[in-house]
């Protein structure tokens, strides 16, 4: 449905930026429920893949657990193979991809040769300072992968999942102190310059990811939602 209550039927695609503990998948999560878009957080399928406990998983456990980046080449076919599933069908949110330029050169090659548009990139804006305290206190669901935190966003029952009811939690293996400040660097290295590239294709919105969740998802609504 549409901020004014009509259903969406167009395809959408969009970039949610920002360093870690910005909220991304938080917010990718709501858009992802109001427009039927695919949620494709390359975090997230890295960290299947390290617990499918194969050889690349292994890896990638290692890379990921430094702070560093993995390969543009691995990350381009990741994405490459998973923008044909069907659950594309409607369009996607990608949360954490592109993180360098050539990611976001060959995002573009891709989606030209598959004729999809990019719709809108959204930077969430956040105090590097603000953002140790929010990794520190996350956590997730075993079971369903829903997303807490300690003081943020706690459980409505104590040690019971909003969404499923499960009573087991996991929190990140990067996640710690010193992988996140290397996180940090990371980011304003290689994936902040990444905004003037969008910035110059008139498509770069900032928004003030410092706010509540709830008013962070307004500002995110209105920004893309159809008029
Ligand atoms: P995230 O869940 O987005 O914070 O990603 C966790 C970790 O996965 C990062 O610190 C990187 O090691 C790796 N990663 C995720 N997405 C990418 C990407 N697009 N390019 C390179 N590495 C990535």
């Amino acid at each position: 449905m549409t901020a004014c209550g009509q259903q969406y039927t167009g395809r959408m695609n969009l970039i949610l930026f920002g360093p870690p503990g910005a909220g991304k998948g938080t917010q990718a999560d709501v858009l992802a429920a109001r427009f039927s878009l695919a949620k494709l957080s390359t975090g997230d399928m890295l960290r299947a893949a390290v617990a499918s406990g194969s050889p690349l998983g292994a890896t990638l456990k290692e890379v990921m657990e430094a702070g560093n980046l993995v390969s543009d080449a691995l990350m381009i076919s990741l994405i490459r193979e998973r923008l044909r599933h069907s659950d594309c069908a409607n369009g996607c949110i990608l949360d954490g991809f592109p993180r360098t330029i050539p990611q976001a050169d060959a995002l573009d090659a891709m989606f030209g040769q598959e004729g999809l548009a990019l719709d809108h990139v959204i930077e969430l804006k956040v105090d590097d300072a603000a953002l140790v305290a929010r990794i520190s206190g996350r956590f997730s669901c075993a079971e369903c992968g829903a997303g807490y935190h300690d003081v943020f966003k706690p459980t409505r029952a104590p040690n019971l999942c909003d969404a499923c009811g499960a009573s087991t939690f996991k929190r990140r293996a990067d996640d710690t102190p010193d992988t996140v400040a290397k996180r940090l660097a990371a980011y304003h290295a290689q994936t902040a310059p990444l905004l003037p590239y969008y910035a110059a294709k008139g498509l770069l919105r900032t928004l003030d990811g410092m706010a509540d969740i709830d008013a962070v998802s307004a500002a995110v609504l209105a920004v893309v939602s159809p008029s």
